[in-house]
């Protein structure tokens, strides 16, 4: 299977595509998504740094021969961490993993004359291998020097998504701030409501468990995390703000027992999926296949 062709590769390393690259400086390598790149780059051959929060008095040692900085730490942290790499090497690549693009990508540009560019793993320190997985990417400055970054990423089996640091901000309100947000109260509600999550479950159809667990992973996961996505930005709120108030509509429906207005709604939301709406209910039939296998091994 892909899964296991991936993790064989794993075993024996990547092809490296810049063998020549003088040392990888990951600012914030000992933490969750600093430390899987780090073993990325190891895995293809690249000579690897850490830089913790404790190692900043030897900063100018570390990041004096640098190749590339990457910097991958906490998001409320990041621009006044990038504003501190103003003297690497002229020809030293800058790139950052946040989850948000516009501040990091300025700051980047703002701090470093050489090259620029910001990426976005879309998925979490948790994966078996990055086959399948989405990393999207906005250009900042000298694409030609880090094209080999971005096949060397594709090596390690992950898909390229380029767009611009606004447009990813703007698409993120709606995939991530709204959506943990969701999540987030459904979790609330659940933990104020306090049913038997056991008995729950046993009353749950594969759909329904999967849904519960699209919710329960969000709290094994970090706070701060998802705080600062949520709240990294006044369209997200704006856009939670907006969802609020069309809950509230859709809840004089109820109080209204109006069904006739339920269903134009209904039918309007089913009209803006267009094809999709039928696509998903086979990708999901397909999804839950999957999931059933798995829960029942
Ligand atoms: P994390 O807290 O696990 O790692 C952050 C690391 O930065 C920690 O090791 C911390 O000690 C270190 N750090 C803190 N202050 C520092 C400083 N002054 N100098 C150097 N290092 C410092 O967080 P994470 O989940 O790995 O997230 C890191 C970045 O990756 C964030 O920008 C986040 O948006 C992005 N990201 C995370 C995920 C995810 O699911 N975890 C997914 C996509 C993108």
């Amino acid at each position: 299977t892909m899964r296991e062709s991936y993790a064989s590769e794993n075993d024996s390393g990547f092809k490296c595509l810049k063998p020549d690259l003088r040392p990888i400086v990951v600012v914030g390598g000992h933490g969750q998504l600093g430390s899987l790149f780090c073993r990325l780059f190891e895995l293809s051959g690249y000579q690897v740094r850490k830089l913790g929060s404790q190692d900043w008095d030897r900063a100018d040692e570390l990041l004096d021969d640098a190749g590339m900085v990457v910097v991958s730490v906490p998001i409320n942290l990041t621009e006044t961490i990038i504003a501190k790499l103003g003297n690497l090497p002229e020809d030293c690549i800058l790139a950052d993993l946040t989850s948000v693009k516009s501040g990091p990508v300025q700051a980047m540009l703002e701090v470093h004359r050489g090259p620029v560019v910001g990426l976005h793993p879309m998925f979490g320190p948790d994966i078996a291998s990055l086959a399948k997985q989405v990393v999207a990417y906005c250009d900042g400055r000298n694409p030609e020097s880090y094209q080999w970054l971005l096949e060397q990423i594709q090596i390690w089996g992950a898909t390229l998504n380029r767009i611009s640091a606004i447009e990813h901000d703007e698409g993120m309100t709606l995939i991530q701030a709204l959506r943990h947000f969701t999540s987030f109260v459904y979790g609330l509600h659940l933990a104020e409501e306090d049913p038997k999550l056991e008995q729950l479950l046993s009353l749950s159809s594969p759909i329904y468990r999967l849904e519960l667990a699209m919710v329960g992973r969000l709290f094994a996961q970090d706070a701060q995390l998802y705080a600062d996505i949520i709240m990294s930005s006044p369209q997200n709120l704006a856009m939670i703000k907006r969802f609020h108030q069309r809950f509230g509509e859709a809840i004089v429906m109820l109080d209204n027992q109006d069904k006739e207005t339920f269903k134009q709604a209904f039918g309007r939301v089913e009209n803006w999926f267009g094809d999709y709406a039928q696509h998903f209910l086979i990708e999901s039939q397909g999804l839950l296949r999957q999931a059933n296998d798995s829960t029942h091994r």
